[in-house]
């Protein structure tokens, strides 16, 4: 299971946006991108980088943009995201929202949906560590893809977990979106159909990451 092991903060201001990849820290006054919203490095504050002589940015920087944002968004790595994004292309309809379909499908986007994580990456942790099962079925991967129907549920063992405990108060207040269903009572959730285009946040741009991919 490869993971990004490096400064996670760094990956908002690389794309110059909060992309909320540390849970609660991301609302505080200790977010970092709070304190240095230019992009890392020596031409970080300048943004030279990716524009052309003109000032303005190139369609490929654009599109180079939007597709690592949406990966470092969903936590996946290069190579996993060329094949979710070639897996969108054989699908039925637009790749893009394909696209976006299966990054929303994965256990550990789940597992933050329902509102069990504060972040993708705690939720990735959780389900790494064994405390999830789907339909009844203990799961241990967090890129496992989720159909509707399935049924998600914090397992027997890990129930009495301080972290688990604590959780019912805390989920209580955090929402979760309409094509989840959540039982807090029991630490279930189930996935009702997939999200329509509407109902993904993040502020993607799938049709420039379909460009991004067309052009090589
Ligand atoms: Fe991004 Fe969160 Fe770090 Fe702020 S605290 S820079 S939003 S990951």
């Amino acid at each position: 299971m490869a993971k990004y092991l490096g400064p996670v903060c760094k990956l908002c201001r690389r794309e110059g946006e909060k992309l909320f990849l540390k849970g609660e820290r991301c609302f505080t006054p200790k977010c970092a991108f709070e304190k240095r919203s230019f992009a890392p490095g020596m031409h970080g504050k300048s943004g030279s980088r990716s524009r052309s002589a003109t000032g303005r940015e190139s369609d490929f920087a654009r599109q180079l943009r939007a597709k690592q944002k949406a990966r470092r968004v969903y936590g996946t790595m290069e190579r996993q995201f060329r094949r979710y994004y070639e897996t969108a292309q054989q699908g039925r309809g637009l790749t893009g929202l394909n696209l976006l379909h299966i990054l929303e499908s994965r256990l550990d986007n789940i597992v933050f949906r329902m509102g069990f994580s504060t972040s993708r990456a705690q939720a990735r942790e959780l389900v790494a560590h064994g405390h999830f099962t789907v339909n009844g079925v203990r799961s241990n991967v967090p890129s496992m893809r989720i159909h509707a129907g399935d049924v998600i549920q914090v397992r027997e063992g890990s129930r009495d977990t301080t972290y688990f405990k604590e959780l019912l108060d805390l989920a209580e207040k955090r929402n979760f979106p309409a094509w989840i269903s959540r039982d807090l009572k029991n630490l279930t959730g189930a996935v009702q159909r997939l999200p329509e285009r509407a109902e993904i946040d993040g502020n993607l741009n799938e049709q420039l990451i379909v460009e991004f991919y067309s052009r090589r």
